[in-house]
């Protein structure tokens, strides 16, 4: 019996593929070939085969980035022009023949889409954790939607992305269950924690594709990403999204270099030395500040005081247990509201909150859920839900005020 296997075949090696045996398949515009060939044919052409195949590979073949909620709205993507990341990923695309790198397979609206792969490395002696980009990737929407797990409940689509975990990493109903557990627990984490960009590993992606320095907003990526978690009882789900510190001094700290991959080892220990120079300096600074400011202030804390904290364990339980609430919530919420995209329903969702808290002030809790409910049952969702919602607070606070 023939199974196809679709491959990455680019178009400049189409000759390549024809010669070790591939065919094209002109309805589903793909090469492929027989299952029982892909040993052979990767043997001679491992990057052609998708991941899932690869005799080398093991299962499993998906795993969701985790990405830190600090550095949600940190990526390639909105660090480029639209064109430009446009450009950047139809390379992608192209390399990989339109067809996914790990199933093969492409969505029935559109192929594929590019997934920035992104590492962690949690936190060592100075407090704070690097992330750094590995590669860019071309998936198919199924498996793409595993790779951010966040995004699939978030638009309501968890289950759908459950579902395709177990069929591509050949995982049990179960199996796939405790992964989101641990999934959200690591994120929980990473959310906790202090990050940096590793900006070497973003250009070194970059440069095979050609991408001028020139064409990335690189100091979007510079500086602390530090969590909002301002003390142990606020609900995560009112904090603000994380604001960018981008203060000179910050950027031009050797901490913010960094990089782990290329240095030479005197450069390591120099900036080893200068590092703990900074931290010195700066926590005799921060204690100056301290001991001078009679009330200690919540948010504005400076961004490099909770990276010289070690995490207290009950904190850290807190805030996984804030998270999960906080996810349960995105997760009603996104239902009822329909929203589009993760970046503006995070904000949303963020905004949507603290409008139902106000909005519970004026009136009796609750009564603008229903409101809301009602709108969601005759189509009024997503922006323009979020729209009305404003309007009936502002009038609500109006009222107040008045009386
Ligand atoms: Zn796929």
């Amino acid at each position: 019996m023939i199974e196809r296997v679709y491959l990455n075949v680019s178009s400049p090696e189409r000759v390549n593929a024809r010669k070790l045996g591939a065919d094209w398949d002109e309805i589903e515009r793909g090469w492929w070939i027989n299952l029982s060939n892909v040993d052979e044919f990767y043997s001679y052409w491992p990057e052609a085969v998708p991941s899932r195949y690869r005799p080398d590979c093991r299962p499993p073949y998906v795993l969701s980035d985790m990405i830190p909620r600090n550095t949600w709205y940190v990526n390639l993507r909105s660090a480029m022009t639209k064109e430009g990341w446009y450009r950047l990923r139809q390379k992608v695309y192209d390399k990989a023949g339109n067809r996914c790198q790990v199933c093969g397979g492409k969505g029935s609206r559109w192929s594929v889409e590019c997934d920035e792969q992104w590492a962690f490395i949690e936190p060592g002696y100075d407090g704070v954790g690097t992330q750094l980009l590995r590669c860019l990737t071309a998936l198919c929407p199924d498996c793409h939607s595993l790779r951010h797990l966040g995004y699939s409940s978030v638009v309501g689509r968890l289950p759908q992305a459950l579902e395709h975990m177990a069929y591509i990493n050949r995982w049990t109903d179960e199996k796939c269950k405790n992964y989101e557990t641990e999934a959200f627990g690591q994120w929980a984490r990473r959310s906790s924690m202090t990050w940096q960009f590793d900006i070497e590993s973003i250009k070194a992606v970059l440069r095979p594709f050609g991408v001028d320095s020139s064409e990335v907003k690189f100091q979007q990526f510079a500086g602390h990403f530090i969590p909002q978690i301002a003390n142990h009882s606020q609900d995560i789900s009112t904090l603000e999204p994380t604001k960018q510190h981008e203060t000179k001094a910050e950027v031009e700290s050797p901490i913010e270099v960094l990089n782990p991959v290329e240095k030479s080892n005197s450069w390591r220990l120099l900036g080893l030395v200068v590092s703990v120079m900074v931290v010195c300096v700066l926590t005799v600074a921060i204690g100056m500040v301290l001991l001078q400011s009679s009330t200690p202030t919540v948010r504005t804390a400076t961004p490099v005081a909770p990276a010289l904290q070690p995490l207290d364990p009950a904190l850290v339980r807190n805030i996984q247990e804030a998270a999960e609430d906080w996810h349960g919530k995105v997760t009603k919420v996104g239902r009822r509201l329909e929203l589009d995209t993760l970046p503006e329903s995070v904000q949303a969702m963020d905004e949507y909150h603290q409008l139902m808290d106000e909005a519970d002030k004026y009136e009796r809790p609750r009564r603008t859920l229903n409101v809301v409910r009602g709108w969601a049952r005759r189509g009024i969702k997503g922006k323009k839900a979020l729209r009305r919602l404003r309007a009936r607070v502002k009038g609500l606070r109006k009222a107040r005020e008045h009386r």
